[in-house]
């Protein structure tokens, strides 16, 4: 015996771990191919119950075997599985019940025996989806469910997840239709088989099922077709007109006019019309899950915000799919990703979601500089947090760190900013390669070079800091390394693409249409840039600006305003007192504010108005913005 088998057996007899089953370790995943085809079957007919009931058949051989339930969940880049809703986990082999054990240090994982004689195990769960949006994403409503594989399935532990076969099979309600990147292999009844495919690609092509149903054709008479499959809460939020069609048609030529190869042999659009269901917008190679609220078609105008969804995670199937941060790049579900080339994969998305939504007349010219403007206000004034101690390099963190929970001082701790930061550092970029090459080169010689090759592969390609580094090299010779490193990891200003491409950010008192429009979508005035918060309608505050003048006479993200000035809240009042003090300099912004039940009186040191961000023309100079979004 040598000292390492004593020191377990002693740790065994001390924690009462006994059984071979308690102490095997969790096999690391290998490149080897998985004996056998998992068969997984979801009944999803339970809609007022809201449950996901799975029945999965693995192959397996005698001794112990470890099943995982997937973790880390690309797209989500994060331990975000969402294990604490499995329930009812039952496994059994030849018909007799097995005693189970999860590992208490990885507490995605089950570890079996498989007795003599078994050839299968025939595992049984619950997947018991949100009643609420306080509890996750709701995914299941009586006219609408999103089925994500991961949520519904185990797979064995010592594989790579391209190397486990699975075939799956859902029962839908009846006469409900559904869409996946999946192929149908056969249909019985409410019952749908699909192809046997690896599970990594099983996990990548989630379910939009409903009862209201229509399937759109984006890119007719192609040979590799695009499909907008899209579900509502009622039949009436379907309609298209035929220019809404024209421009999501527009986005997919625009999208192969500037990559010039895709990677797919098909692609889905999910996309589901609800109150009810959650909002998503998740990407996967040949398909992506897309949710806003019911009137993206019908109140068209309300709902610019929304827009470059579609192209965001279109571009994702090439950006962040296909080519992938090595570090991302993991063999299994159960392996830790690290995120540190999220400013490429989200935040070049972010800007080509942008370019794109313009270039296919999703978005006018005016709405893209609306938005490119209020993202710029955000890194010129919106986050102290960057300024002071934060860098976007170190925001990359953040699917890990906060995992999309609301924050205390969202604007001063920063999360994400790696999106928006990112989109307006590859503003930048492209501003610099037409300076450089005397306009010769823009950012869609990088696109094209670094994400347009080999037309039709998908199996991911892996990228570091490096390759992107010695791609604009190839186009435009410059130290590419010590420009990027400045921007993600220094304090540099972020919004230098603005006036590269001949435009400025300016602040005057009149809210633009996409500020507007975002103000009512969320029900909360947007002070950030005046006083220093943002306040719903009744009062609640939002965010406080850290350092900015609410902040500065004691205003807190937990409190309500109840009056202002002696009179009682109101958007319009609170508006109303700050154009007053703008204009007299001994007038008051007075706020009566309530802290759990206390009441207190804060003046407001505030007198330069109201101030909402824009982009005003650099007259002399070329407008290389309108350039960058014009339809190719
Ligand atoms: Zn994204």
């Amino acid at each position: 015996m040598n000292i390492t088998c004593f020191s377990t057996a002693l740790f065994a007899l001390a924690f009462g771990l006994v059984g071979n089953a308690a102490l095997a370790a969790v096999p690391a995943p290998q490149d080897v191919p998985y004996q056998g085809t998992l068969q997984i079957k979801v009944d999803a007919t339970d809609l007022a119950r809201r449950i996901f009931r799975v029945h999965e058949v693995v192959p397996a051989q005698p001794g112990p075997l470890t099943l995982l339930y997937p973790q880390w969940l690309p797209g989500n880049h994060s331990p975000t599985g969402p294990i604490d809703k499995l329930a009812g986990l039952k496994i059994s082999a030849n018909g007799q019940p097995l005693a189970w054990k999860r590992d208490p240090l990885n507490v995605y994982a089950f570890h079996v025996e498989v007795p003599a004689g078994a050839t299968a195990l025939d595992v049984e769960f619950q997947y018991l989806t949100p009643q609420s949006k306080a509890q996750g994403r709701v995914v299941m409503t009586p006219e609408m469910l999103n089925l994500q594989w991961n949520a519904v399935s185990l797979y064995p532990a010592g594989h790579n997840a391209n190397r486990i076969k699975a075939q799956a099979a859902v029962t839908y309600p009846p006469g409900w239709q559904a869409a996946t990147a999946l192929e149908v292999a056969a249909t019985n009844g409410n019952t749908v088989s699909y192809q046997p495919i690896d599970y990594d690609d099983l996990v990548d092509s989630p379910v939009y099922a409903g009862k209201y149903f229509k399937r759109v054709d984006l890119a007719p008479g192609a040979s590799t077709p695009v499909h907008l499959n899209i579900v509502a809460d009622d039949p009436k939020y379907l309609e298209i007109s035929p220019e809404q069609l024209q421009v999501h048609r527009n986005l997919v030529q625009q999208m192969y006019k500037m990559y010039g190869a895709h990677h797919y042999d098909h692609y889905d659009f999910l996309f589901s019309l609800s109150d009810k269901m959650s909002g998503n917008g998740l990407e996967h190679h040949r398909s992506s899950e897309n949710g806003v609220s019911p009137e993206y078609f019908t109140e068209w105008d309300k709902n610019v915000s929304s827009r470059d969804l579609l192209p965001h995670e279109f571009n994702h199937s090439w950006n962040g799919k296909y080519r992938r941060g090595a570090d991302l790049a993991t063999p299994s579900f159960n392996v830790p990703m690290s995120d540190t080339l999220l400013w490429v994969y989200e935040g070049q998305t972010q800007f080509w979601g942008y370019v794109m939504s313009a270039r296919a007349g999703l978005w006018n010219g005016q709405q893209t500089r609306d938005v490119l403007a209020y993202a710029a206000a955000t890194y010129d004034q919106g986050r102290p947090g960057l300024a002071s101690w934060r860098s976007v390099q170190d925001t990359t963190n953040d699917p890990i760190i906060a995992r999309r929970s609301p924050l205390p001082y969202r604007n001063y701790q920063s999360s994400e900013d790696y999106y928006v930061a990112g989109a307006l550092i590859w503003l930048d970029v492209d501003g610099k390669l037409r300076e450089l090459s005397g306009n010769k080169h823009t950012i869609d010689d990088f696109g094209k070079a670094f994400f347009g090759m080999a037309n039709g592969q998908w199996d991911v390609n892996p990228y570091t800091f490096a390759d992107v580094v010695k791609t604009l090299n190839d186009i435009q010779p410059f130290d590419w390394t010590k420009y990027l490193r400045e921007r993600l990891d220094g304090h540099v200003s972020l919004i230098g693409g603005i006036a590269s491409h001949g435009w400025k950010l300016v602040y005057t008192d009149k809210p633009s249409a996409v500020v507007k429009a975002a103000e009512s979508h969320r029900g909360f005035a947007d002070l950030t840039y005046s006083l220093g918060l943002t306040v719903g309608k009744t009062g609640d505050i939002g965010d406080v600006l850290w350092d900015g003048p609410a902040f500065k006479a004691g205003v807190s993200p937990g409190m309500q305003v109840v009056a202002v000035n002696g009179k009682a809240f109101s958007s319009d009042n609170l508006k109303e007192a700050i154009t007053a003090a703008g204009k007299d300099k001994s007038a008051p912004v007075q706020l009566l504010v309530k802290n759990f039940d206390e009441y207190q009186t804060l003046n407001v040191d505030y007198h330069a108005g109201l101030k909402y961000p824009h982009l005003e023309r650099v007259m002399g100079t070329a407008d290389h913005l309108g350039a960058l979004l014009k339809a190719r």
